[in-house]
Order: structure tokens, then sequence, then C-alpha cells
């Protein structure tokens, strides 16, 4: 169903405005593929445009107390769970999330975490003052970067804009943010609510394609950090290009979460949350439980135990509450997840999925691959898509090589009764999360982010806050 067919516009120095070269391209529904509104287009001139807006607004914003910016702050989170249902419906058409998750589980999580960043802002400090040198004092401040361009990916649009800008503005700084080309729907949404409660040019939302609006954001002299959340190419062409002139970055980027499962598991309980958490957002998140690792007293249990539960997945109309898997974002990111399944080795064998249902939208069943190896491509590289590889490992040490085995270090989790054995695991992983007999449960308290190739930077927690200010001693001559 179209929510609306709205001709949307950027969102710039407190107004909506049309792109300066006027193009704009439609915007679907996933779970239909109807057009349901058009985005502009933007080029180097919006880009220009929005990075002068927050410029200008920088000096007056960067001198507000933390109390003030804490107090729009909770403003915003307020706006968001005010208008949750509007939101919801949005995302769902937009994103193709089935309506119920979003609504409990993002719009919660976004509220609190935009509270957190509002507390986090007015308790940002300095580690050290005093007289370490005899006749001066020291202290350190934290100062905000600047005018920083976030860019942000189509899997949890609006949540990875808030997670965002909540200690990017928190900490003080401006903010030109991207979101995906397809999913700019509840992030253009959020800048109205902003509109509201901020100074203008404090937060600027403009749309478009990587190329040319990414690239004029990251290569913007103006802009003083970078922030994505994307994939791992992404994120190694924006490092490479603000090189150039020594921009910050920061960097959330794809995962290939392994999730060792030892056979002393309580395995009822590991089944239902390694597919709950396996195709939750139709498996597109970084952190997706996707890649089990199994000992080989459990593995054929593993293997028909997430056959089954994939079986028992609601796919559909996602504005319905009984739905649980909704479609991949675009027809792009199904022929992409289909094109690993198609290029499978003989040794892989689809136990359960791998088709489009017979449905309009850009659906696929959920599935499950055995038997794969560890360099098998569809183990080495991010599918981010419903599907679940399950591999055997023989011991421990062979768990934990596999695990680590991949570019990427996001996240992680061990499945085991042994606590000894849970711990030197969680040591061992090489990720910036390990969860010990679950997957996926995050808190605004903790940071989330990547070891290895899937980036640096933490979202989340005060580390975030601090990594979207400098450092400045400031030494005062008591003489
Ligand atoms: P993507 O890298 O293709 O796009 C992400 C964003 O970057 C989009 O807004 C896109 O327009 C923009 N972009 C693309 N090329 C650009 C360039 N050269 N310069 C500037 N901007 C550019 O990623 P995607 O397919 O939209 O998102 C999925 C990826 O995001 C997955 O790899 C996923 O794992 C990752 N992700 C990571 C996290 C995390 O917290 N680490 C969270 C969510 C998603």
């Amino acid at each position: 169903m179209a929510t609306t067919t709205a001709s949307l516009q950027n969102f710039i120095d407190g107004e909506y405005v049309d792109p300066v070269e006027g193009q704009t391209e439609p915007v679907l529904n996933p779970a239909t593929g109807e057009v349901i509104a058009h985005a502009p287009l933007s080029t180097a001139a919006d880009v220009d445009r929005a990075v002068t807006a927050a410029r200008n607004a920088f000096d007056g914003w960067a001198t507000t107390t933390p109390g003030e910016r804490a107090g729009m702050l909770l403003k915003l989170a307020d706006a968001i769970e005010e208008h949750g249902e509007e939101l919801a419906a949005l995302e769902s058409d937009n994103a193709g999330k089935p309506i119920e998750a979003f609504r409990n589980d993002e719009i919660p999580f976004m509220v609190d975490n935009l509270r957190f960043f509002a507390g986090a802002a007015r308790c940002l400090e300095g580690r050290a003052t005093g007289e370490y040198l005899g006749g001066y004092t020291s202290m350190t401040r934290r100062e905000p970067v600047g005018v920083i361009g976030q860019i942000a990916p189509w899997n949890y649009p609006l949540m990875m804009a808030v997670w965002k800008i909540g200690p990017a503005l928190g900490a003080g700084n401006t903010v030109v943010l991207k979101p995906a080309e397809t999913t700019p729907l509840t992030t253009l949404k959020l800048a109205e609510y902003a509109g509201e409660i901020f100074p203008k040019g404090v937060l600027n939302v403009i749309t478009g394609h990587g190329d040319p609006t990414g690239q004029a954001l990251v290569t913007h002299e103006q802009v003083d950090m970078v922030s994505l959340t994307g994939s791992v190419e992404t994120g190694k062409w924006i490092a490479r290009a603000a090189a150039d002139n020594l921009k910050r970055v920061h960097l959330e980027l794809g995962g290939k979460a392994p999730v060792v499962v030892f056979d002393d598991v309580e395995l009822d309980t590991a089944l239902e949350t390694i597919a709950g958490t396996g195709y939750y957002n139709a498996g597109q998140d970084c952190t997706a439980a996707t890649r089990v690792l199994a000992g080989s007293k459990v593995y054929d249990n593993v293997v028909g135990g997430l056959a089954e539960q994939a079986g028992g997945l609601v796919l559909g109309d996602t504005r319905s509450s009984d739905t649980t898997l909704g479609p991949l974002n675009s027809a792009r990111q199904r022929e992409r997840v289909e094109s690993f399944l198609e290029r499978r080795p003989r040794n892989a064998e689809v136990v359960t999925g791998g088709r489009e249902p017979d449905r309009p939208g850009f659906f696929l069943e959920p599935t499950v691959v055995a038997g794969l190896r560890q360099d098998d491509e569809m183990i080495q590289r991010e599918i981010f898509g419903p599907v679940i590889t399950v591999q055997q490992f023989s011991d421990e040490a062979e768990a934990i090589a596999w695990a680590n085995g991949t570019p990427y270090g996001l996240a992680s989790s061990v499945w085991t009764r042994d606590v000894g054995r849970a711990m030197r695991v969680a040591n061992a992983l090489r990720f910036g999360c390990v969860w010990i007999n679950d997957h996926i449960p995050l808190v605004s308290e903790m940071p989330h982010g990547g070891f290895k190739q899937s980036g640096y930077g933490k979202d989340l927690s005060m580390y975030a806050l601090e990594d979207y200010t400098e450092v400045k001693h400031v030494m005062v001559s008591l003489s």
C-alpha cells in the first residue's frame, strides 16, 4: 500500500528546498515494487548549500551549553515517541520492514538512544586538571570537531540516522546527513521534527546516491569529519578520499558474525534465537546471526532445527502484525543475494529456501545452506540477506580459527554451558562484540563497532560521544 507519492525535498538551513538542478528519482516500496515518492538527486551544489548552512550554524551551536543541547535532544526523542505510528508506517513501506518489529524494537531503542546522548552530553569531561609543571595549571577540554558529513545505510534508515546525530549534535557539532538513496522517507521526517527544535542549519538532510552526492559530501573542504555506516568498499573509498585533507573518519562497516555453537548447548533456546536474529530484518543486519559454526554432535540438529525455524516465518504484507519476514530492500539487493546462491560450490547443500516466492516485491525465502567450507565465498563475504550458513567444526581451536577467519570483525556469539570455555572463546574472538548464549541485543551505554575491516570508531556509549570531539590542552601560567 502506498503511503505517499509526495515529491520530497532536501532539508537545508531549517527549510525544505528543491535540489538546485531539479532532478529527482522514484522511491519504491520493496514489498510491492510500487513507487511511493520521488526524492532529490542532489548534486555538489546542494551539498555545498547544506555544508555552508552547517558551517554558518557551527559557532552558535558549539557554544550552547551541554544542558541546552541535551534539552533539544530530549525533545527530539519525545517527537519520535509521539510520532511513532507515522514513522512505523513510513519505514515499513520504504524499507520493507515488518511493522511490529519496528514498533517494538526500533522506536523504543531510538528514543532511549537520544535520551542517553542527552545525558551523556552533560557528562563530557577532560581526564586531568592539575599542576604538572611548577607555576602552571593544565586542563583538558573536549571540543566539537566541526561540520560532520554523516552517511547512512538502508537497512535501519531511521535508527542509523539517530545513532549518528545523537552523539554528533550532543558534542556540539553541526551535521549534514545523507540517507541511503532507496530509503530517505523517515530521515526527512526526522528533519521535520528537528526543524521545530534545533536552530536552523544545525541538522541538514540531503538525499541522493553515493556518486555524486555522498562523494561531494566526503570531499567538501568545509566538512571536518565523515561518518559512514555502510559497506566495506564504501568505507575504503571514503578513507582514501578523506586522506587528501586528513579529515577525521568514523566507519561502521559490514560484518559476518560467527555463531559458535558447542555440543553442550541448550539447543532449543539457541535455535530460536539464532533463527530469530539471523532472519531479523530479512538478514540485512551487520550483526545478523548468519554464519553458524556447530560442533560435530549438534551439527545435524542445528541444520534441521534452523530449517524448521525458517519454515515457521510468516512472509508477506509488511503492514500486517503477523508478518515476521519482509523483502530485501531492493531488486538489486535480492539479485546480489541470489548471485551468491547461484555461484555456490558443489559441496554446498541448500537445505531449505533459496527461491523467490510467487508474490510482488523483492522477497526471498528464508534459506539454510549446509556443507560449506571455510574458504567458500558464502563464508568469506557478507551476503546481507535471509541466508544462514552452517559449518561443522571438530574442536575449540578450529572453531576459533574459523570464527576469526574472515576479513570482518563486528559481532560474534558463543553458545555453551561451560563458563570457562565461554570466556576462553570470547577472549580469543577478534570482534567488537561477543555475546555469550545470546545474539544481537545492544544497549545505548555500551559501544558498538568493528575490529579489522568492519571499521573503526564506535557507535552508542560515551565512546561515540568522544569520537565526535577533539581533545585540547589549555595551560595557564600562574605568574
Ligand atoms: P553502501 O556502502 O553501499 O551505502 C551506504 C551509504 O553510503 C549510502 O548512503 C550510499 O549512498 C553511500 N555511499 C556509497 N558510496 C559512497 C561513496 N563513494 N561516497 C560516499 N557515500 C557513498 O552500503 P549499503 O548497501 O547501503 O548498506 C549495507 C552495508 O552497511 C552492509 O555492509 C552492512 O553490514 C553495513 N552496516 C553496518 C552497520 C554497522 O553498525 N557496522 C550497521 C548497518 C549496516
